[in-house]
């Protein structure tokens, strides 16, 4: 089983309530920035959107439970690593950070944070999401109440639930002999281009949206669709799904809008690719060994 970055640690166990609150590790944001104490920035970065990585960063363990005092906005209980606490806060948009500590968002402490503490701190950061946008019914408009023994937040006029949302989306690698299908949305950092994904519609499987994705956004028809792995993308609330497939049939015409560029790419002569943070890359990545190599995925 492939392990990416943001998956469950193994020694990770998710729980709701804590009836001793003691010593813990803290996952503390501001907005989508972690508070971490770290040494400079002047480690090179695999991701064009970070220009920098801090030489080391870890999150705060603290003794006492409230060294926050009553700043936070909201405090919630993640589980316990490897017999440690855990627990996540949410500080207001203009909150300071304590004495020695910066704020950072989590694609600058990717590979510098100990992976435990970064899969953790994606998982706060969707709790986070998800806490702040059912504070109020969906369905009424009542306040809504957190349960004990579940992470829901109920409504207490309607009883309408309201659990973490998470959006699949899948994305594909396709395939033509020795070469790769690789393009680029308008948002991407110049240069950069990577495999063509998509969010799941209500009513869709998984590969009848890869067949509509790819087939909408580059006019080419799949086939031979295989399973590669999955990662949870906590930017806000995605679960990714990633396969590859072989080119049937179609020549490539980009989506107008949606994508600027999309190439058939030799495996020896790639563009600029997405961090090692992403599934997308850990994806072209295997294939691009398999296909060096001359096993088939
Ligand atoms: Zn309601």
């Amino acid at each position: 089983m492939r392990l990416l970055p943001f998956s469950s640690p193994v020694d990770f166990e998710h729980c709701v309530a804590c009836d001793t609150p003691g010593e813990g590790h803290w996952f503390v944001f501001r907005g989508d920035q972690l508070l971490v104490e770290m040494g400079p920035l002047e480690r090179p970065s695999d991701d064009l959107r970070v220009r920098a990585r801090p030489a080391w960063a870890h999150v705060p363990l603290q003794k006492n439970h409230n060294w926050l005092g009553s700043t936070p906005v909201r405090r919630l209980y993640l589980g316990v690593l490897d017999g440690t606490q855990c627990w996540l806060a949410e500080l207001p948009a203009e909150a300071e950070a304590p004495g020695g500590m910066s704020w950072q968002g989590l694609r600058t402490l990717f590979s510098v944070l100990e992976d435990a503490h970064f899969a953790l701190a994606g998982r706060a950061l969707q709790l986070i999401d998800w806490d702040r946008n059912h504070q109020f019914c969906g369905r009424c408009g009542t306040p809504t109440e957190a349960k004990r023994e579940e992470r829901v937040r109920v409504c207490p006029a309607c009883k309408l639930s309201a659990y973490p949302r998470l959006a699949p989306a899948v994305m594909a690698l396709v395939k033509k002999e020795k070469q790769i299908l690789l393009a680029r949305s308008p948002h991407f950092p110049p240069g950069m281009f990577s495999a063509l994904a998509g969010f799941v519609e209500p009513g869709e499987s998984l590969e009848q949206c890869l067949a509509r994705e790819v087939a909408e956004e580059v006019g080419v028809q799949i086939s031979n669709t295989r399973y590669f792995a999955s990662q949870p993308w906590p930017f806000p609330h995605s679960l990714m799904i990633a396969f590859v497939c072989d080119w049937k049939s179609g020549e490539i015409k980009p989506q107008a809008g949606e994508i600027e560029a999309a190439n058939w790419f030799e495996v020896l002569q790639l563009p600029k690719l997405p961090s090692k943070i992403s599934i997308a890359r850990r994806l072209i990545d295997a294939v691009v060994e398999e296909v060096k190599s001359g096993t088939d995925v």
